[in-house]
């Protein structure tokens, strides 16, 4: 695929309700430092100079909030704010069929995920543009046991093997299409997109995320990406 003539376009999934922290309110709207973490998570693809259009799913209560922060914030890139879905495959599906402009790339990340830098967002471009699907991961530092019947487990995985996942996940748009048309056709349910990719043996890429690409899920994470923060 030629660089030059790719256009990218980005899903930021923030259809979720999530209350793990304990409060009402969903976390992605949760401040840091004085900025919500949504707004956070999108301003990076927004300066982000080979992103074209940014697609924002939102939890339909919160639609008007999310136009808020587009609009105050000069988020010139984002051309939709659609309602999210059920679970978070239903909200990059609505994502996917979004766009004002398909693009040849497609980005998808969760708006929990406003630290990512851009050196990050670049490379999973490239290599996506190369490899047609390249993730966002790290290594996995604990050893990884798997719980055979509650409370026991009785088998470890290689380490050397393992990545945790991370997003951006970057994908030929035409690919993800199909994964995500495939999956829901015999109703098969992923916690990310590269799994519905790797479903249809399309080996996947991994680039490392660095982390501090935490995805802000409890106070703990909060307090961590605040320290991080200069
Ligand atoms: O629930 P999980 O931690 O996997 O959420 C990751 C991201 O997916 C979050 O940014 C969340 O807002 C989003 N999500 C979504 N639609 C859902 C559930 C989660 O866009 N129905």
């Amino acid at each position: 695929m030629d660089r030059r003539k790719i256009s990218v376009g980005v899903i930021i999934a923030a259809g979720g309700r999530g209350t793990r922290m304990g409060v009402s309110t969903p976390k992605q709207f949760f401040l840091l430092k004085g900025k919500s973490i949504i707004q956070r998570s999108v301003e990076v693809f927004e300066h982000h100079s080979l992103v074209h259009e940014i697609v924002i799913v939102a939890p339909m209560k919160y639609m008007d909030r999310v136009r808020r922060i587009v609009r105050r914030n000069g988020l010139h890139k984002v051309s939709r704010i659609v309602s999210g879905g059920k679970e978070r495959q239903d909200s990059v599906w609505k994502g996917l069929n979004s766009f004002r402009e398909r693009p040849t790339i497609v980005l998808v990340h969760d708006a929990v995920r406003p630290l990512v830098i851009k050196a990050v967002v670049s490379e999973v471009i490239r290599l996506s543009a190369l490899h047609k699907a390249a993730v966002a991961g790290v290594r996995v530092k604990d050893t990884i046991k798997v719980e055979q019947t509650r409370g026991y487990c009785s088998k470890t995985l290689d380490r050397a093997k393992l990545w945790a996942v991370q997003t951006p996940q970057g994908f030929h748009f035409d690919l993800l299409l199909r994964a995500h048309q495939s999956a829901r056709k015999v109703g098969i349910r992923g916690t990310d997109d590269a799994s519905l990719v790797e479903r249809i043996n399309i080996p996947v890429r991994i680039v490392d995320g660095g982390y501090r690409n935490i995805k802000i899920t409890t106070q703990e994470d909060l307090a961590a990406a605040k320290s991080w923060l200069k």
